[in-house]
């Protein structure tokens, strides 16, 4: 791809999401400046896991980071759906706020769709409404899924031409696989979306200039799934503990197989990372790669909500 001037670049997604954040936070004290309100994003979260904790917690920094006004709303993991219903209803009927995003996964007791599909789409900051994404599905402006999005811009602020060129999209989930795949047919990209389905499925990633995989299995990905010179981005974000594991996908990245065996577990994406690296042009890492991509993407969505409300 016109990025590709070389093998073995690191896509740095971190970087590009840390320019996102600065474009953000300049036209937060923008809009502040020419007398507009405080842009706020409500973030609920039900329970306590430990991940989501986590990731809660990233989310309420990069909006201080940015100006955003942040404010949680901590429910107990034993909170019915009407309780949270009556939560997401308040938070719609109030003016001040003008994002909302319901931490997942929710207890199990709970119906999550219903929840997703009561947030008012105005304020959906997730994209995972069906309204916003009906209107991704017909290429209008809206709030669309925050980690696809950022990856699109990631892309473009990379070079990466897609006009013409082969992508697949290995995942088919309606967060990330589907509106991404969306996302690059807009940009007149050949999308191909493969699956647990999907036959031979290294002949198929073989065939991507962009391949951007969203998946969940650790190092899924080999090196030899990958056409020289590629661009391949890495959404999947997963915690592996089996050392026996670790010797297989990461025998290419002997400093992440060592803090495996000294720290117990490491975070590692879909791709094998260290056998990709020498075949693509460009790989992003994780973590440090679509993870704060997506938290910059989220604060664009908060703002963009914000702009759209008045
Ligand atoms: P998901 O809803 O579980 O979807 C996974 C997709 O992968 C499904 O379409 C599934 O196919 C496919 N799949 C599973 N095993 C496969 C295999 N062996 N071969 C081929 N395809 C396979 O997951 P998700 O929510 O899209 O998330 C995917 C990964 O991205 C996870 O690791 C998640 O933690 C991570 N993630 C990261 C960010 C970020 O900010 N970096 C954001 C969101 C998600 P079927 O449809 O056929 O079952």
């Amino acid at each position: 791809m016109e990025a590709g001037d070389r093998m073995g670049a690191l896509l740095d997604g971190k970087g590009y999401a840390d320019r996102i954040v600065a474009e953000v936070k300049a036209e937060v004290a923008a809009r502040l400046a020419a007398g507009g309100s405080t842009p706020c994003l409500a973030v609920v979260l039900v329970g306590e896991d430990p991940a989501s904790e986590v990731y809660v917690r990233g989310k309420v920094r990069a909006c201080a980071e940015t100006g955003i006004r942040s404010l949680e709303r901590k429910l107990p993991a034993t909170t019915d759906q009407a309780t949270l219903e009556a939560v997401v209803d308040a938070l719609n009927a109030d003016p001040s706020v003008h994002g909302i995003l319901v931490q997942l996964p929710l207890p199990k007791h709970l119906d999550t769709k219903a929840i997703l599909y009561r947030v008012d789409p105005a304020k959906d900051v997730d994209g995972f409404h069906p309204m916003n994404q009906g209107l991704l599905f017909q290429g209008v402006k809206g709030l669309r899924s925050c980690t696809p999005a950022a990856v699109m811009r990631m892309l473009e602020l990379h070079g990466v031409a897609l006009e013409g060129k082969r992508a697949v999209v290995l995942g088919r989930s309606e967060i990330v696989g589907k509106p991404m795949a969306l996302m690059l047919l807009e940009a007149n990209a050949t999308v191909t979306i493969a699956h647990s389905r999907t036959k031979d499925l290294p002949s198929v990633c073989r065939e991507a200039d962009l391949l951007v995989v969203a998946v969940g299995r650790p190092g899924l990905v080999e090196g030899s799934w990958i056409k020289p010179g590629a661009v391949v981005v890495d959404v999947g974000i997963n915690r592996v503990e089996d050392v026996a594991l670790g010797e297989r996908i990461f025998a290419a990245e002997p400093a992440k197989l060592a803090k495996l065996r000294e720290k117990g577990h490491v975070l590692c994406g879909d791709v094998r990372f260290g056998e990709a690296l020498p075949v693509a042009s460009a790989v992003t890492p994780v973590p440090g790669g679509v993870g704060p991509l997506t938290i910059a993407g989220l604060m664009r969505n908060t703002l963009q909500a914000a702009s759209a409300q008045g």
